[in-house]
């Protein structure tokens, strides 16, 4: 490192420049951001930099650079754009005392002035040691997108609130409150409530981690919907955005979970290992203990919750253990799988109720009113039905049900590789089978594809009369 990096005090203090063309202009833009007294020395000053001075952000002497000018200076910059010119003021900055920078000549100067990133009071300052002012440019485009607008208005108010935020033990607890507040509180207050907000959300954060010992965790079970982000709700969305941990499903979509916040502790409670599934009971407890320590659980599960998805089991453990929740529902698959062969779920003169049902529960293979199912212009949406599909196929030909009945099979519904299978009870299988479908599949008695949906060739619909 050839040159160290030093913040220069300047407040008050005098930073001379002469020159009066581009490169001036240049480093008067820099400048001009601190609050130093600033002179310009230049014979021939750019419209601009007249402007400047006659609205008092610097003083400008209109005539070539005198032994003197640059008297108590803390910088000088040297910027005529001319070598010899430079040279001879540069020289005289020096028997004045200043600290010289000359436009463009690294080896002459005594200081370089780095690119700048100003978030005030945050600033950062980049430099390449004239190496790669390219690089520079880049890094500086990089942080300048990745620091929030906040940021400096935060840390200034941030500065006025750490004498209140001492009465947080030093260490964890008080790096814990300072990462709460410039990661999460302070800029969504800026931004759901401007500057006012901040002051009264740093005392509120402040309270809330003097009572963390007492306070509790909140579980939000969220329905994550049928695997397109697009059609998350904007409630999900939200409880994404605070969560700081996340317990999905297996069905929940990768697009989905990249969602949550970036410090959000992610598990997968439908992980492999765990048996095919981690136990219910498990579930249920790892919920409650992370809620319990204070944390903003979600729970998200495919599309929504109240909807097979043993919600109930949850809410009685969290009830159990005192901890507030609230159901944030989401689009189920048998939604979205009817909106992707253009139909509707119900129809006044075909069916005026519709069952949701599944093919297995926790026993085996689920029993239904198959004789009620039987009867023409019913409609289900049959849930988990794949390894129940010739049984389901069996009771209701049993029944009575007609075998041209309509059944379309949707896989993966929503999603990129959504696959449809229009069949018939009759075919239901073996068609089911010899697909070999892997995905999530939702099966409707009683519906074919609308005729336009079938006739689009974007769909990817395989019919099996
Ligand atoms: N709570 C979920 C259902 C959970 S049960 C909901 O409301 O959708 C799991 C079953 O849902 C799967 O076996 C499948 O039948 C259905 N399913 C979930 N997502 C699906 C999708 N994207 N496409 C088709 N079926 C889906």
């Amino acid at each position: 490192m050839d040159h160290f990096p030093v913040f220069m005090a300047v407040a008050g203090r005098r930073i001379v420049l002469s020159g009066g063309g581009e490169a001036a202009l240049a480093k008067l833009r820099l400048i001009l951001k601190t609050t130093a007294h600033v002179t310009v020395v230049a014979a021939d000053p750019a419209a601009e930099i007249c402007r400047w001075a006659a609205e008092r952000r610097l003083r400008l002497i209109s005539r070539a650079m005198e032994p003197g000018d640059a008297m108590c200076a803390v910088l000088f910059y040297a910027a005529n754009e001319d070598a010899r010119e430079d040279a001879r003021v540069a020289a005289l900055a020096h028997r004045d005392g200043a600290r010289v920078n000359i436009v463009d000549n690294l080896a002459d100067s005594q200081f370089i002035t780095p690119a700048i990133v100003d978030r005030d009071p945050v600033v950062v300052a980049i430099g390449t040691e004239g190496a790669a002012p390219v690089l520079a440019r880049r890094i500086k485009r990089d942080l300048e997108e990745r620091l929030p607008a906040s940021l400096g208005l935060l840390a200034r108010i941030g500065k006025t609130f750490r004498a209140a935020a001492d009465v947080l033990p030093m260490g964890v607890k008080r790096r814990d409150f300072w990462g709460a507040f410039y990661d999460k509180i302070g800029p969504q207050s800026v931004e759901y409530g401007g500057e006012s907000a901040v002051l009264p959300a740093l005392e509120a954060l402040l309270d809330d981690t003097l009572h963390a010992a007492d306070k509790k965790g909140h579980v939000d079970l969220v329905g994550a919907g049928p695997g397109d982000p697009d059609l998350l709700t904007l409630k999900a969305r939200k409880a994404l955005d605070v969560a700081d941990v996340v317990i999905h499903d297996r069905l929940v979509s990768r697009e989905i979970l990249d969602l949550a916040r970036r410090e959000a502790v992610m598990i997968d409670a439908g992980k492999e290992g765990f048996g095919t599934s981690m136990a219910q009971d498990d579930i249920d407890d790892l919920i409650v203990a992370h809620a319990r320590r204070g944390a903003h659980v979600v729970r998200l599960k495919a599309g929504d919750p109240t909807v097979f998805g043993r919600l109930d089991e949850e809410i009685d453990a969290l009830d159990a253990a005192g901890i507030s929740w609230r159901i944030v529902p989401g689009i189920t698959a048998a939604s979205a799988a009817v909106a992707s062969i253009g139909q509707s779920l119900t129809k006044s003169g075909r069916n005026s109720s519709v069952r949701f049902m599944t093919g297995h529960d926790t026993k085996g293979f689920a029993d239904h009113d198959w004789k009620m199912l039987a009867r023409p212009g019913e409609v289900a949406a049959i849930y988990m039905g794949k390894r129940a599909a010739r049984f389901i196929q069996g009771r209701l030909l049993m029944h009575g049900a007609d075998p041209a009945t309509p059944v379309t099979v949707i896989e993966n519904a929503s999603r990129p590789d959504q696959r449809v299978l229009a069949t018939t009870l009759a075919q239901l299988e073996p068609t089911l089978t010899e697909a070999g479908l892997t995905g999530p599949a939702l099966t409707f008695l009683g519906l074919a594809p609308r005729d336009a949906v079938t006739a689009s060739h974007d769909m990817n619909i395989e019919e099996f009369a």
